[in-house]
């Protein structure tokens, strides 16, 4: 029922303070929205390590008694949407492991590109792996390193690795941020009194009322200790492949990411969207919540009011149980109900986000028909999705992305709007500083990390059948 994609994983992580993992149940918090699988907190008080994680959503895991069993003044924590290894407890993060009297917890964001590869040869040498996710392999990439110092130990195991990674790291002493050379995925520093924290993005912040400080640079790892913080780059690559994605869908608008506040991005990009492809309307109506920014843009460009047409149902939990195919449709209206005086009559713009499969556009604007809409637009302030995402965010396959399938005029059709309009990748590049720092592979099929020279698809081995970069 759910056409979404979904983000892979929220990292929280603090140094220094005595709440340390209380603050980072509400870091986790602000961060559900990347990861509504499972969750974790991993605390240390310097000797001893403690550990609790679990599938189900932050607010049903971590109870009071459960964070006043995780002491310390270190913790990292982690929200989980699986897109590699199986969604079960095993793969939950963070990740724990103990090698030559170190222990280490480690959260991670993102895809590595290359890990069947990585996997096969360490398994080939002996690595004995505990889970089917992707991070498990930097851990052992790091135990076959033969320096004692931790930044040395991840410098060499990011020789290896490719693809994106953000991740904290937490041993007895430290804790550790680190962003792949091209800085797929956001990850933010930020301080509260004397303590340094780490996040996703910087709405975990605002919660435990932490001050922003900058970004984790592409390339960078970050080593927090009692001495204060420490800065190494590890790679030298100049340019970045930041997820635009982010801005347009998964970032929470009251996020500051990539140097944007996400909600004016995607005000910009529904001004833009209102430029690109005018209509005469009665009202703009936002598909909430992720289309509400880019439909108060469009509503300032085009001057059409905006109006709420669509109400949305906050409180369904991954456990709704999928009405079987007669009543398949009661599932559209289970997340979503239009207000039919509102629409009856009206000139409709709808403005979305994204459109990934179609199918749930499709039953809304059959919704829109039934309660007696005049006439239908449909706008969306991204470009048409056509290739899938290697990076960390679960696009279904190729073939299933409606914008692969078909032309515009054939997605007009299927959805059965009077017009459809989607951003250009152009004007979606002239709504974010620095373009060329970003990757929009999924838009353009320009993918920016390396292909198979032989058979010119990416160094992947999973997911990459059928892409024509
Ligand atoms: S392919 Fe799309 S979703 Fe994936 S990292 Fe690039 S812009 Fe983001």
């Amino acid at each position: 029922m759910i056409d979404n994609p979904k983000e892979y994983c929220g990292l929280f992580g603090i140094f220094g303070h005595k709440n340390a993992s209380d603050l980072t149940y509400f870091g986790l918090y602000a961060l559900q929205h990347r990861g509504e699988e499972s969750c974790g907190i991993v605390s240390s008080d310097s000797k001893d390590f403690y550990i609790h994680k679990e599938m189900g959503l932050v607010g049903d895991v971590f109870s009071p008694e459960v964070l006043g069993k995780l002491k310390g003044d270190i913790a990292v924590g982690h929200t989980r949407y699986s897109t590699t290894g199986s969604s079960v407890l095993k793969n939950v993060q963070p990740l724990f492991a103990n090698h030559r009297d170190k222990s280490l917890a480690i959260a991670h964001n993102g895809n590595l590109t290359n890990s069947s590869a990585l996997k096969k040869k360490l398994e080939a040498q002996g690595s004995i792996f505990q889970s089917t996710c992707d991070s498990e392999i930097i851990i052992h990439l790091m135990a076959k390193e033969k320096s004692p110092d931790i930044v040395e130990k991840l410098k060499g195991a990011m020789k290896s690795v490719e693809g994106a990674y953000s991740l904290i790291l937490m041993t007895q002493d430290k804790l550790i941020g680190v962003r792949d050379p091209l800085g797929f995925r956001p990850l933010v520093l930020g301080k509260i009194g004397n303590s340094y924290c780490l996040a996703s993005e910087t709405c975990a912040f605002d919660l435990i009322e932490a001050k922003y400080i900058r970004e984790i640079q592409a390339g960078e790892i970050a080593v927090i200790d009692k001495s204060g913080i420490r800065s190494h780059k590890f790679s030298s690559e100049k340019k970045q492949a930041q997820c635009i994605f982010e801005h347009i869908y998964f970032s929470r608008p009251d996020s500051f990411a990539f140097g944007q506040t996400v909600h004016l991005v995607r005000q910009s990009l529904g001004e833009r969207l209102a430029k690109e492809h005018p209509v005469k309307a009665d009202l703009v109506i936002p598909v909430p919540d992720s289309g509400m920014s880019a439909a108060l843009g469009f509503s300032h460009a085009s001057g059409i009011p905006l109006e709420w047409g669509i109400i949305r149902n906050h409180y369904i939990g991954r456990t709704f149980i999928q009405p079987h195919q007669e009543i398949r449709d009661l599932g559209a209206k289970v997340k979503f109900n239009l207000l039919k005086e509102v629409i009856k009559g009206r000139k409709v713009v709808i403005v979305d986000d994204s459109i990934v499969r179609g199918t749930t556009s499709k039953k809304r604007i059959r919704g829109f028909r039934e309660v007696g809409a005049k006439e239908v637009h449909l706008r969306i302030a991204c470009p048409p999705h056509r290739y899938p995402c290697f990076y960390g965010i679960d696009f279904p396959t190729q073939k299933e992305l409606i914008a692969h399938k078909y032309s515009i005029n054939k997605i007009k059709e299927f959805l059965g709007v009077d017009s459809l309009g989607y951003l250009s990748v152009e004007g979606m590049l002239a709504c974010v500083k620095d373009k060329n720092n970003y990757c929009t592979a999924c838009f353009s099929g320009k993918y920016p990390t390396k292909f198979d020279k032989k058979t010119g698809k990416l160094s992947l081995e999973n997911k990459c059948e059928n892409v024509k970069p």
